[in-house]
């Protein structure tokens, strides 16, 4: 073997083996030592395959590191891979450039230097645009919208708030993001319970990704405010996915006013259609509807009630000696006397003119009589804001099994005639047995 051949042999077989193993970690080493060579042209030769080694070894480490996104590292010019790679590295410079673009939210980067990725970067990007404009379309709807907005993850965490929800509750969007906002602004009940927000209903159906409404939720403004809103939340499912849930409110604060103010003035109006506007006692409209409810009890429990009806004596000649608002005045004084004598169960009304009624439950016709002698020598013995004195008249009827309110009293107004008919200040009962004292 000569000593021109015993080197290449050596170089030969390496260059087999690396081309069956691929390229270690050290890369191509050369073989031999070719400053021992003797030849001129072999050992220039192998001089020159040693450099080609060290640029492959080169150019090979600076393709693994673009390969692993090291886009700074470095190659030198005179590398006859030099010229390719560094295109390559500049097109995924640009790329990573680009891409921050987009996702500084430049929508309008189109890439065109990298063939079939270019494509699928390209529809990327007009997919994120078609999500933009959309997402963009959903922000003006609930930006105008006069309902506030919560969107909050299935923990309640708040993601976005609209403008009216800022506007209603005072917490500006970003001060909020990522709190459980519902800790924070839904604290109690409507009628004023506290309770753990974690125990609500609303957070409950939040994690559970269902379907909430409340007309009567409370809310607590930034300002501490109270302020009573009509709710809505619906989950938000993509594919199976729950992400969380859309809370839509609005201040009913004004509602709730105009409903209270409606309920006093249907109280008063129902007070006033219920009330004599003279007295301030029963009229006979109410009074008719007491009756029957008291008949429905007598007649379910079997129990006792009997009917007072009175009436003032004369009455026509205080109006005409003292006038009638010196009249208006005993109707008022004798309302006052007789309702300050009889039992809190009892009922007094006006039946008409210068007559009253009382229905006095539990009473059997002598308990009747009784508190009817009671009363008329109470206003027998009461002093008027008129010079003279007043008596009135009364007729008794006790409850039988088969009244109607109309039998009933009219029995109690024959009695009430009987009574004025025998000379007036006196008590009739409806069996006319007991009679009382006379003027
Ligand atoms: P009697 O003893 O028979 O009941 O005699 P009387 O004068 O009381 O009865 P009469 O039916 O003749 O007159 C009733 C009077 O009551 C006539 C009417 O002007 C008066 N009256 C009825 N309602 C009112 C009212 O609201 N205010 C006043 N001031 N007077 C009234
Ligand atoms: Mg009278
Ligand atoms: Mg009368």
């Amino acid at each position: 073997m000569s000593s021109l051949t015993q080197p290449l042999e050596t170089l030969n077989q390496y260059l087999v083996q690396a081309m069956e193993q691929g390229l270690g970690k050290n890369g191509l080493i050369f073989p031999i030592n070719w400053e021992e060579i003797e030849d001129p042209d072999c050992r220039s030769f192998c001089e020159h395959l040693e450099q080609l080694f060290l640029q492959i070894n080169e150019a090979y480490r600076f393709a693994e590191d673009l390969a692993i996104g090291q886009l700074k590292a470095e190659v030198s010019r005179s590398n006859i891979f030099a010229m390719p790679l560094k295109a390559l590295q500049s097109s995924l410079r640009h790329l990573t450039w680009q891409t921050n673009q987009v996702a500084d939210g430049d929508l309008s980067q189109q890439v065109t230097f990298l063939g079939e990725f270019s494509e699928s970067f390209n529809r990327m990007i007009a997919s994120l645009r078609d999500k933009k404009s959309l997402e963009q379309r959903l922000k003006t709807i609930t930006d105008v919208m006069g309902e506030g907005i919560y969107l909050v993850d299935t923990q309640g965490a708040l993601l976005f708030a609209n403008p009216e929800a800022e506007r209603l509750l005072g917490y500006g969007a970003e001060e909020m993001a990522g709190e459980v906002i519902l800790h924070a602004i839904h604290k109690q009940y409507a009628d004023g319970t506290l309770f753990a927000p974690e125990e609500t209903q609303l957070l409950s159906a939040i994690a559970e990704g269902l379907t909430y409404n409340d007309d009567s939720c409370i809310f607590t403004c930034k300002s501490g405010r109270l302020m009573p809103v009509s709710l809505a939340c619906r989950p938000v499912v993509t594919g199976d996915k729950l992400e969380g849930s859309v809370l839509a409110f609005h201040d009913i604060s004004e509602q709730k006013k105009y409903q209270e103010s409606l309920h006093k003035i249907n109280a008063l109006l129902e007070m006033q259609a219920s009330t004599d506007g003279l007295t301030g006692i029963c009229n006979r409209m109410k009074f008719s509807k007491l009756l029957k409810v008291e008949i429905a009890r007598a007649t379910r429990y079997g129990s006792a009630m009997s009917i007072l009806m009175f009436d003032i004596d004369r009455f026509k000649d205080v109006n005409d000696t003292y006038g009638h608002q010196a009249g208006d005045k005993v109707l008022i004084e004798m309302a006052r006397i007789i309702n300050s004598n009889i039992r809190s169960t009892d009922i007094l009304a006006r039946w008409g003119g210068e007559e009253f009624i009382i229905i006095a439950p539990g009473c059997g016709l002598e308990q009747g009589r009784q508190l009817a002698d009671i009363l008329r020598l109470k206003v027998e013995q009461t002093t008027f804001s008129v010079p003279r004195k007043v008596t009135a008249s009364f007729g008794v009827a006790i409850f039988r099994a088969d009244d109607t309110e109309l039998s009933l009293t009219n029995r109690a107004d024959s009695a009430l005639y009987r009574a004025k008919e025998q000379g007036r200040n006196r008590v009739e009962t409806e069996d006319s047995i007991q009679t009382s004292i006379h003027i």
